[in-house]
């Protein structure tokens, strides 16, 4: 058994509209779901993706207005990478991002820079991997440069054996060829987890840091069985959750990063229609009650034209 690459990552932001002017608005993924966080609901959930917010293409955030700065240091993930389909595409990103005064790393076949709030993020070509391309359909970005889903994460780790056993009962594979590289390779896609030293400095949470990493699973049968076996192999996982949009089962790894499965079942439309997600505040049952107080006081959002 193993899960099927990424599901979603979830960051922490201190600014709701500039992140959804940079994610929605430059980098021309789909804002599918306004929420608020189900654990501490003063706060918003935002979630992009492809059209559907197919698992695989979610990035989330929490905002937490004015939160400080954070730093990612041993134990936090440093930079989340998606795939494009060709250099051009990174011609194109490298063009564009530059173009909105955003600094640009160029490597033959990746783009590094950061989010407006520091978190790290890279864009690459590999033809080697052949998932079917997970892309929104933003006007102002052609087809084939958008973004189409995940590759990887890379974390900051000094010691990671303790954590091994656990990556292999979710049925990673160590990259022999890449010291520090383990592959979620599952029937249709793969996501990549790359240890990196970390820097001596120690890591603060706060805005720009990734909260937690989900890797995707299928439905609760899968998240029962791999509950056992991260559990035999040293983690101590949560019980099933509902995340409304999913079901979601949570571990801390030996290295620190915060890891849940998520499940492919469910999805976001299963609220509102699959035409206007993320148009409307959607709240979980639990907290409807508090609509009118949330309408409030939460960030007033302008999301870019489609
Ligand atoms: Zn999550």
């Amino acid at each position: 058994m193993k899960v099927e690459g990424l599901h979603h990552v979830t960051a922490i932001c201190a600014d709701a509209q500039g992140n959804v002017d940079f994610y929605a608005g430059l980098l021309g993924l789909r804002l599918v779901k306004k929420t608020v966080n189900f654990d501490a609901p003063d706060v918003y959930h935002l979630y992009y993706g492809d059209e559907q917010g197919t698992p695989g293409s979610i990035m989330t955030f929490f905002e937490f207005p004015g939160a400080r700065a954070g730093r990612a240091g041993a134990g936090m993930v440093h930079t989340v990478c998606f795939r494009v389909g060709s250099t051009g595409a990174l011609d194109f990103w490298e063009r564009r991002l530059g173009d909105e005064g955003v600094r640009v790393d160029r490597g033959g076949r990746v783009l590094r820079f950061t989010d407006p709030e520091g978190l790290g993020l890279a864009l690459m070509v590999n033809e080697d991997v052949t998932d079917a391309p997970l892309a929104a359909a933003a006007t102002s970005v052609p087809a084939e440069h958008a973004i189409q889903g995940f590759h990887g994460v890379r974390a900051y780790a000094n010691d990671t054996r303790t954590t091994e056993p656990i990556l292999a009962a979710l049925g990673m594979e160590a990259d022999f060829g890449a010291p520090g590289r383990w592959v979620a390779r599952g029937a249709e896609r793969q996501g990549q987890l790359k240890w990196d030293e970390a820097p001596a400095a120690a890591g603060i949470e706060g805005a720009g840091t990734v909260h937690h990493v989900a890797w995707s699973v299928a439905d609760d049968a899968e998240l029962e069985s791999f509950r056992e076996r991260v559990r035999a192999a040293g983690a101590r996982p949560t019980p099933i959750i509902d995340r409304q949009y999913f079901h979601s089962v949570y571990f801390r790894v030996p290295t620190g990063v915060l890891f849940e499965l998520a499940s492919r079942d469910i999805g976001f439309a299963v609220d509102e229609p699959a035409e206007t997600l993320g148009e409307a505040l959607k709240l979980p049952p639990q907290h409807e009650s508090r609509r009118s107080e949330l309408e409030r006081t939460l960030t007033p959002l302008r999301v870019p034209g489609r």
